[in-house]
């Protein structure tokens, strides 16, 4: 071993080194937010490699969240060194099948080039099929129920599916619209985000040598994998059966992506030998922040019981306000955010802050007020930087180069820029497509070519402009990156831009120079990005998968396919930002993206009825769960808060989340939110300037009831008296200083 015992369990708990040295082949951790499973995990990889002996290219990690893989990935390879995480098999399951497929998928029938379709393309291609078939089902119910059927790992027209027959409406149409479906994505040489586990299921069904050199499966966020998830797990596990997963089942928050929270105890009972490890430490929030998220999920009574104990005491109580609209509630926040990073001495910085939103939807004001403010900011989750129309059209031109059959990327630029081309045209010629055998691309090269079998007629001046301005220059491009490694990524996109004039069309499609700058800086950024993916590839080898005797290996080397799976997969991850890595911004996430992390100060806006629990969730539980998720991302300070009018555009009042109403009272809600003695002792804990057992809180034992820790500052305040500038005025700051510092009166 290249590392001594002593350095991957130092600093771990008890309970933390049994997990990470077990030699039972599955273990399974169970254990509240903060309580280091991540963290574990990741040190029994280490201990995996360096003391079991197990290769690194022998080991699969999934994890949730891109973002979350990068970050294992970094400490890995800090106590592994030379390199050698660059080999481990870490990423999403999407990633992960991804490279299976991309290795192996030839085996299972599937073409070397196959293009990932997003949810926007599954939308769109169920949306058009619905319409032409005049089904009577709504398409993104479709869209749902065909994701479902996938993620359980059943056929359209299996057993299953005909049992629900009694159940769901319209069944025969759902049924004809998901061949349908699979249809079209066939002949466009695309899989959807479920049919990358799907066909990876197939293929190690199929070809179980392909992971035959597999010693070791980690699963993180366990409780949020789905049915096929789970038997993705088995199969990668089929030769040892050595796994490992951690989970919490109150986090439990993509239900409606058929997560199944049975998937725990399925484990358990599959395999009856599994050592089980709770981790009962919080070592992320404040006493005060864990009791307040302990209260709220405790609501659930059929929760799965366990126990979280504070390791610090370090922060303030969690703040409670109630603003008179969402931009008065954004424009709170940001002052917040200023007051905490002045009082700080500025040891905390906008790195330290996470505004987390319920949907994304609701990041408008925000933005606009830390625009305002000059407050540096970046978005992650539901924000898509390549969802802006104009990377969009980009994005699609790759495709098209890549994938000349991807009927739906092409309809998408066929008229961008202008080529005086209609909706009308585009949508006849794209049906044509689709019903005939041949590709969207075959159909408008026939009219090029002046072939008149076409159906779908077009103006001579739209034939000259697809063959001129769009059908040559793709060929061209197509012709440079076939020739080879001369012609990169970034050289590929730059051709582009230039060939179709780009920063001319942004300016004649946008009017406002401002609007078309903007636009065409996020090209700009986009380029960078791309040079940035290219750079990276060079540097790793990190999609080969381990050499198997007897299995030939299709090469995952070529760029551009590399970068546009990148792009469909990493739509989770940063998306927004001012292209510097270094500067400190704060982040906007959605609850769902931030699952995992942690920031020492976390706001929570929009807690009302009808955002949280969200009016369209069916689900009142996992809304909860959510709400828990959300607050247990705080380390000291955390401030939730709502608007009484606006925001859901009915003009009703707000009222506060039922999931807080009944605590309410614990909160802080009127008077300074914290003063400047904890706020440095906080700082400088989260800078590691102390150690996290060294309480500052003498005054207070170590066992204090939530009734102790949290009493209300004014047990006569109501929701009534939670008032908009109650934050800002100063207020009694040394009766707060005094409660802090020396516990509650009576204490
Ligand atoms: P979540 O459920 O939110 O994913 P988690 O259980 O995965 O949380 P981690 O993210 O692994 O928790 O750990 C939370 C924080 O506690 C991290 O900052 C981690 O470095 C720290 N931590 C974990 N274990 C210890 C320990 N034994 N001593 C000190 N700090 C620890
Ligand atoms: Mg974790």
């Amino acid at each position: 071993p290249t590392t001594s015992k002593h350095a991957i369990l130092k600093g771990l708990n008890d309970a933390q080194r049994r997990a990470v040295t077990s030699d039972s082949d599955t273990v399974a951790i169970l254990a509240g937010p903060g309580s280091g499973k991540t963290h574990t995990l990741t040190a029994r990889v280490v201990w995996l490699i360096d003391h079991k002996g197990i290769r690194p290219e022998d080991v699969i990690v999934a994890t949730f969240t891109v973002k979350a893989a990068r970050e294992m990935k970094d400490r890995i390879s800090k106590v592994l060194g030379n390199n050698r995480e660059t080999k481990l098999i870490l990423g999403t399951f999407h990633s992960i099948a991804r490279r299976y497929l991309a290795a192996y998928g030839r085996h299972i029938g599937l073409s070397q080039s196959f293009g990932i379709a997003d949810s926007d393309d599954s939308n769109k291609i169920i949306g058009r099929i619905c319409k032409r078939l005049q089904l009577a089902v709504d398409p993104s119910g479709a869209r749902a129920w065909i994701s479902k059927q996938k993620a359980k790992g059943t056929e359209a027209t299996s057993k299953a599916s005909r049992k629900e027959a009694g159940k769901v409406d319209g069944l025969q149409e759902l049924e004809t619209c998901y061949r349908e479906y699979q249809k079209q994505l066939k002949a466009s040489n695309l899989l959807d985000y479920d049919d990358l586990l799907v066909s990876c299921v197939e293929l190690l069904q199929k070809f179980p040598a392909c992971v035959s050199n597999v010693q070791a499966v980690l699963i993180d966020e366990y409780q949020d994998t789905n049915g096929i998830q789970y038997d993705l797990m088995k199969l990668f596990a089929q030769q040892r059966k050595r796994i490992t997963t951690v989970g919490d089942p109150d986090q439990s928050i993509y239900g409606w992506r058929s997560a199944e929270i049975r998937n725990l105890w399925k484990l358990l009972r599959e395999f009856p030998k599994t050592d089980e490890v709770s981790l009962e430490q919080n070592y992320r929030s404040s006493q005060a922040i864990l009791d307040l998220s302990l209260e709220v999920i405790k609501q659930d009574q059929k929760r799965y019981k366990k126990v979280l104990k504070p390791t610090h005491n370090r922060g303030s109580r969690p703040v409670l306000r109630r603003l008179k609209s969402p931009s008065t509630e954004a424009d709170w926040v940001v002052s917040e955010i200023r007051r905490a990073l002045v009082m700080s001495g500025a040891m905390l910085t906008h790195d330290d802050v996470a505004i987390l939103l319920r949907s994304a939807a609701l990041s408008r004001h925000l933005e606009s007020s830390l625009g305002k403010a000059g407050i540096p900011y970046r978005m992650i989750g539901g924000f898509k930087f390549y969802d802006r129309e104009e990377i969009k059209v980009l994005i699609n031109y790759l495709r098209v180069i890549h994938q000349p059959e991807n009927n739906d990327a092409l309809a998408r630029i066929m008229n961008v820029p202008k080529r005086g081309i209609g909706e009308v045209t585009v949508k006849r010629l794209l049906e044509e497509a689709e019903t005939s055998s041949l590709s969207l691309w075959s159909v408008l090269s026939k009219h090029c070519r002046g072939d008149r079998t076409a159906e779908t007629k077009i103006t001579k001046h739209a034939e000259q402009q697809i063959s001129g301005n769009l059908l040559r220059p793709l060929r061209e491009i197509q012709a440079k990156v076939q020739e080879g490694p001369g012609f990169g990524l970034v050289d590929t996109i730059q051709h582009l831009l230039t060939k179709l004039n780009f920063e001319e069309h942004l300016k004649r499609d946008h009017r406002d120079p401002e609007d078309a700058a903007q636009r065409w800086a996020n090209v700009q950024e986009f380029l960078a990005l791309a040079a940035e993916f290219a750079r990276d590839l060079e540097l790793s080898d990190e999609d080969a998968l381990p050499e198997i005797d007897g299995l030939v290996q299709t090469k995952d080397a070529e760029v551009l396919p590399r970068f546009l799976a990148n792009v469909s997969l990493a739509s989770d991850a940063q998306t927004k930002g001012d292209g510097e890595e270094s500067k400190p911004v704060v982040t906007i996430s959605t609850i769902h993206a931030a699952k995992g992390l942690e920031w020492p100060v976390v706001f929570v806006p929009a807690v009302y009825d009808g955002s949280i629990p969200h009016v369209r969730s069916e689900d009142g539980d996992e809304e909860r769960r959510l709400l828990y998720v959300a607050m247990t991302r705080a380390q000291s300070l955390l401030y939730l808060s709502f608007p009484v009018f606006g925001g859901k555009g009915d003009g009703e009042r707000n009222k506060l989340s039922p999931f807080i109403d009944p605590v309410s009272r614990y909160f802080l809600n009127k008077g300074p939110c914290f003063d400047r003695p904890v706020m440095s002792e906080i700082a400088k804990v989260l800078r590691r300037q102390l150690p996290p057992d060294e309480d500052i809180y003498k005054g207070l034992p170590n066992t204090m009831t939530m009734e102790d820790n949290m009493f209300p500052v004014d047990p006569e305040a109501t929701n009534a008296e939670i008032g908009p500038r109650a934050g800002l005025q100063g207020g009694d700051a040394s009766r707060a200083k005094r409660q802090r510092l020396h516990g509650p009166p009576g204490n």
